[in-house]
């Protein structure tokens, strides 16, 4: 579904146990159960920095064998948003993809969107990610920020070159056929 350019991927317990801390912490002040689900479906999500359906994700889990339902895992995800522990994209008019947010590490990036299949590819440019770290906005605090580029993919553009070849080529040999 997406690819991260480059050492985006953190070790495991540097990413996780933070996470952990954060939810049990959101979960306490809001008085919610801390549930093993919960917890479960925080880890699958931090073990990848791939952007993820939420459907993919129910699956991925009940691949593992762990069994919740999909109105759980949606119900879930929408209070890790909350929790500012997943954010939430809508690219175009696909279906809304999620990532991680990792607690204390900074992991912006940018993605650049494809129109024809809608794959999604995080890409990490310091060049970006200082110019617009060093924007300032009075009386606003920047948190993070999110830019998407749209364009096709490079899977996308051999699948057109193809498509416009094959074409080209029926179109010569109609014009063979109608000369006399
Ligand atoms: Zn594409
Ligand atoms: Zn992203």
């Amino acid at each position: 579904m997406s690819i991260f350019v480059g050492g985006m991927a953190m070790k495991d317990d540097k990413l996780h146990s933070p996470a952990r801390v954060a939810l049990t912490a959101y979960l306490k002040a809001k008085k919610m159960r801390r549930t093993p689900e919960r917890y479960a479906i925080l880890e699958k999500i931090f073990s990848t920095d791939e952007h993820f359906y939420v459907d993919d994700l129910h699956k991925n889990l009940e691949a593992e064998g762990y069994h919740v339902s999909l109105s759980t895992v949606y119900a879930t995800i929408q209070l890790f948003v909350e929790a500012g522990l997943v954010r939430r994209h809508q690219f175009g008019n696909q279906p809304a993809q999620y990532e991680r947010v990792p607690q204390g590490i900074n992991e912006s990036h940018h993605h650049l969107v494809c129109n024809h299949c809608g794959r999604v590819r995080a890409v990490r440019d310091q060049e970006v990610i200082s110019m617009i770290g060093n924007l300032r906005y009075p009386t606003f605090k920047t948190e993070f920020f999110s830019l998407y580029v749209y364009g096709i993919c490079s899977r996308c553009q051999k699948k057109l070159k193809k498509e416009k070849e094959k074409e080209q080529a029926v179109a010569k040999t109609k014009k063979k056929k109608t000369k006399p």
